[in-house]
């Protein structure tokens, strides 16, 4: 099964498409999560990603393109759930191209909608560990000590997750992501859910409306 989780940013999708990676087997593909780490290192391609990405831009198709060809090599063949992919109509064709030439295809996409106040609300109280990558939120999910992550990493604040480049990525996902969930409801595979609830319920609504058995508990 291949699936697509969407929505606002701080919507709860990472933890989502982890659930689903660790629960059923599937291949987590966290484009967010790749870009971040190719931003990191010094060279002036990496450079220009991170450029874009504190700006709260997208990355080009063709950068993301490149990524998800290297990455797709060793997803397995329980399936795949993309995390923030496909985030434009460019990106949603290409990812159903790829996944034709695999003779796959999407199931479903799945939505989960929160409402513009609680993105805000959400990533600027949002922290991550330098360590292990752990995302707390000082608000609803706070860490054991002050800045510590409980394996012991320091806690930081993402650049993007501040004011200005927060306002800048949520115009983006109006107008580049809007428009796939709009050819996904079109393609008669769209799943839209409420993400301000429980992050279990949300799982259990996930697992119902995908009619999935877990196969690892
Ligand atoms: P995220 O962690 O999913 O919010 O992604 C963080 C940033 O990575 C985004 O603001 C973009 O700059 C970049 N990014 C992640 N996924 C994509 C994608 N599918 N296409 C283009 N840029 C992306």
């Amino acid at each position: 099964m291949n699936i697509a989780i969407l929505g606002p940013q701080g919507s709860g999708k990472g933890t989502q498409a982890a659930l689903l990676s660790e629960k059923m087997g599937l291949t987590h593909i966290e484009t967010g999560k790749l870009l971040r780490e190719i931003a990191c290192l010094n060279n002036s391609f990496s450079k220009k990603i991170k450029k874009t990405m504190l700006e709260g831009n997208l990355v080009s198709d063709d950068i993301l393109k490149k990524v998800l060809i290297s990455v797709l090599e060793s997803a397995n063949d329980e399936g795949i759930v993309f995390d923030g992919t496909p985030r434009n109509l460019v990106q949603y064709t290409l990812l159903k191209n790829i996944l034709a030439a695999r003779k796959m295809k999407f199931d479903k996409i799945i939505m989960i909608d929160i409402s513009e106040k609680e993105t805000i609300k959400r990533l600027t109280s949002r922290r991550t560990c330098k360590e292990c990558g752990k995302i707390y939120n000082l608000i609803t999910n706070p860490p054991p000590t002050n800045n510590v992550c409980e394996c012991g990493g320091v806690l930081y604040q993402r650049d993007d997750d501040k004011p200005e480049a927060i306002i800048k990525r949520l115009e983006n996902y109006k107008k580049e992501t809007i428009p796939v969930l709009e050819a996904a409801q079109k393609d008669q595979i769209l799943i839209e859910l409420d993400g301000e609830r429980p992050i279990e319920e949300i799982y259990k609504d996930i697992i119902a409306q995908l009619n999935l058995q877990e196969i690892h508990s």
